[in-house]
């Protein structure tokens, strides 16, 4: 049986990063992956902040397609708002050789990568995990102090030890496209009830001459129709005529960061802990913030020999104090937002639609913590203040 400090299930961005830090202070760490090959299929429009590559220290040559300065917000009833322009606001990456990065930086860490091995089971024992491995019609059995759950949205070891499940599911739709004509230094969201209730739609240029996008949309439960149904209509857009589907993708969203995210011998991270914005189901960010913050709680538990909740839950308190807050604040406005019809969608968005107003996002806006906006904005438009209730409201669970 193989044996390990540390063991990771998953082998996304979040699981890769997590386990090159805990390799670099030279602990024995695997990650195990199901798929053959790392980043397929992908999931992700691909837009992140340059915090991202603060944290993982990756060059941003061959993985960043675009530079987004601004974007187009369309309300439902065909108004624009738009916002920025003068700087850079989120970079647009390739995601399939972004997860190649992080999984080749683990590798020159000495991590030891398993493609093709998906987690089935685990089992805690006496001071370790056991964990059922199955590779085609393999099974293999390792041991580790600390299992860190990395596996995505449906994370298995969620549901194996019992963790709460986050609040939400978001249901995803989108797709490459060929010869578009846009701006490329701006993003296009759409939102309504009628484009993508519960959430919202995006078209992002990824590359610099506007010819290639990403478009897609998710929606919530309170949705009327399928997907697809969406999907079709937002080709209908007249930005998108003479445009031609490359190649299309899905996903699920996981919102709602839980309340409890280690156990003796177990810690969750990225979207297995739905650590992931609710405002916009950006999840790399707050996922790489808390791997850091998991593999710090990680080696000192294997310096003290304390693999117990108590100790563990260190990690817990750290990711909270210093991001939670702006994903459980998320959620409020989430809640917020979801609940206005489209008529008022309209008003409020025509409130932002004045230069005083738009100066003042154009400077406290920030896409990883937009509530770092809600003030400076309630300053100058109180009668924002109006959305206040809904977003003072607990959410449940
Ligand atoms: C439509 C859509 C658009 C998005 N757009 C953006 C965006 O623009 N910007 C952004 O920041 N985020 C975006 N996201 C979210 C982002 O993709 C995720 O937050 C991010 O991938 C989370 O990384 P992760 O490593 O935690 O999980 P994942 O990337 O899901 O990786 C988990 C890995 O675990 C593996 N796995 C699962 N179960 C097992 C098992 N039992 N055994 C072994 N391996 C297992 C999976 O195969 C997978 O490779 C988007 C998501 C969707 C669905």
């Amino acid at each position: 049986m193989d044996e390990y400090d540390i063991a990771v299930a998953g082998g996304g961005p979040v699981g890769c990063f997590v386990t090159e830090q805990l390799a670099s202070k030279g602990r024995h760490v695997a990650v195990f992956e199901e798929h053959r090959t790392i980043g397929e299929p992908v999931h992700c429009a691909g837009l992140v902040t340059q915090r991202v590559f603060d944290i993982t220290k990756c060059s941003q040559i061959g993985l960043v397609q675009n530079k987004i300065y601004g974007a187009h917000i369309h309300s439902p009833a065909g108004a624009t708002l738009t916002i920025g322009g003068e700087t850079v606001h989120g970079l647009v990456i390739n995601r399939k050789r972004f997860d190649e990065t992080l999984f080749q930086n683990a590798h020159s860490a000495g991590v030891s990568l398993f493609t093709g091995y998906k987690v089935v089971s685990a089992k805690k024992q006496e001071n370790h995990i056991t964990l059922t491995i199955q590779k085609d019609e393999q099974t293999l059995t390792v041991r580790c102090n600390i299992l860190i759950g990395a596996d995505g949205p449906y994370s298995s070891i969620r549901k194996i030890f019992g963790f709460p499940h986050p609040i939400e599911m978001l249901q995803g739709i989108g797709a490459e496209l060929s010869d578009t004509a846009l701006d490329p230094r701006f993003v296009h969201i759409f939102v309504g009830r009628i484009v993508a209730p519960g959430f919202f739609a995006w078209i992002i240029p990824t590359n610099v001459h506007g010819t290639t996008a990403r478009i897609g949309l998710c929606i919530g439960k309170q949705s009327n129709h399928p997907l697809q149904h969406y999907f079709t209509a937002l080709l209908q857009q007249p930005l998108l005529q003479g445009t031609n589907v490359m190649k299309r993708f899905g996903g699920v969203i996981p919102l709602g960061p839980l309340k409890k995210t280690v156990d003796d011998h177990v810690m969750l991270v990225g979207d297995a802990a739905a650590q992931v914005k609710p405002t916009s189901g950006g999840g790399i960010y707050p996922g790489l913030f808390c791997a850091a913050q998991c593999a710090i709680v990680a080696e000192e538990s294997l310096q003290k020999q304390q693999f117990d909740v108590q100790f563990l839950k260190h990690y817990h308190r750290k990711w909270t104090k210093e991001i939670g807050r702006e994903l459980f604040l998320g959620m409020r406005f989430r809640k917020m937002f979801t609940s206005l019809t489209d008529e008022q969608l309209v008003k409020y968005l025509e409130k932002l639609n004045n230069q005083k107003t738009i100066d003042v996002i154009n400077t406290h806006g920030d896409i990883d913590y937009p509530s770092r906006l809600a003030l400076p904005l309630i300053r100058t438009s109180p009668s924002l203040l109006s959305l206040a209730p809904a977003m003072l409201k607990r959410t449940k669970k």
